[in-house]
């Protein structure tokens, strides 16, 4: 009885390793498909503006003396646009390879949210420039544990999509409100949305609901980052669309620290 149990016992084990085995392999296979997928996009997002940099260059180098000054300028704000795509695809790779290696550490401290957000609003000031902006801050936040530069660059990632996502002249709405033990900060716009089978996409990598889109210049990864980030300081952040009416609305959700030390009992 003892050898036909060990039997079974070892037949068991067996059964485990191979699918254990077949796991692997399709694992791997997943990863692989995975990144041939990201390599084809990221050699796609650096060579579209490369090749759109040298074309323009090529131009005014041939043709220099023979073109008239407003076809000039046109070449040249080429290349400082498609350069300035380059820069902002480089910058955004080395954000998620930092937060994919986990070697994003954010430096905490007690930060006023309203502040905060009046930074992030200023910075893009320029980038919603032809929109409204309403800014709905409840009074009387309690301070919270963030990185500034990490929570304001979730932010201008959050306002800048707004803004290219989301028609000239409608409004861009930013709420910050207590929620019991956490503040949600919320931006809301009026464009069309999110399509509601991919509101969970968009913190994909790479992933963009209109391919190809090169009319609104983006990488993919703004989300991916912003997500990566507040997760970092400890939050969450979600996307969904409005009840209200048509538009988008992303919502960061921060944890009130424990009070350790009540200003009010002091003395
Ligand atoms: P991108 O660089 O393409 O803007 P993101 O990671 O910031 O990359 O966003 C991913 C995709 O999510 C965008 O390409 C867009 O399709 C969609 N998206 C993001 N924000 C909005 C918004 N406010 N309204 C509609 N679609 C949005």
């Amino acid at each position: 009885l003892l050898d036909a149990l060990a039997d079974m016992g070892a037949l068991a084990i067996e059964r485990v390793r191979l699918v254990e085995d077949l796991d692997r392999a399709e694992r791997a296979a997943e990863t692989d498909r995975l990144r041939q997928a990201l390599l084809t996009s990221i050699s796609h997002d650096l060579r579209t503006p490369l090749a759109s940099v040298l074309g323009a260059a090529s131009t005014l180098r041939d043709l220099e003396s023979a073109l008239p000054a407003d076809a000039k300028a046109e070449l040249l704000a080429t290349i400082i646009e498609e350069s300035e795509r380059l820069n902002r695809f480089i910058a955004n790779l080395l954000d998620m390879t930092r937060l994919e290696a986990g070697a994003v550490a954010p430096n905490l401290s007690a930060q006023d949210v309203a502040e905060t957000v009046d930074t992030a609003l200023r910075r893009t000031q320029k980038i919603l420039a032809a929109h409204r902006v309403a800014v709905e801050v409840e009074p009387d936040l309690p301070a919270l544990a963030l990185d500034p530069v990490l929570f304001e660059q979730v932010l201008v990632n959050l306002l800048d999509n707004a803004a290219k996502y989301a028609p000239e002249g409608s409004t861009v709405t930013l709420q910050v409100r207590r929620a019991d033990d956490r503040v949600r900060i919320a931006v809301l716009d009026e464009g069309d949305g999110l399509p509601e089978a991919d509101v969970e996409r968009v913190f994909d990598k790479f992933y963009r609901v209109r391919k190809g889109d090169r009319v609104r210049a983006g990488t993919g990864l703004g989300l991916a980052i912003s997500r990566g980030f507040v997760e970092a300081m400890g939050g969450t952040v979600t996307a969904g669309n409005r009840r209200d009416r048509s538009g988008a609305c992303f919502t960061i959700s921060l944890p009130v620290p424990a009070r350790t030390a009540p200003k009010d009992i002091a003395a």
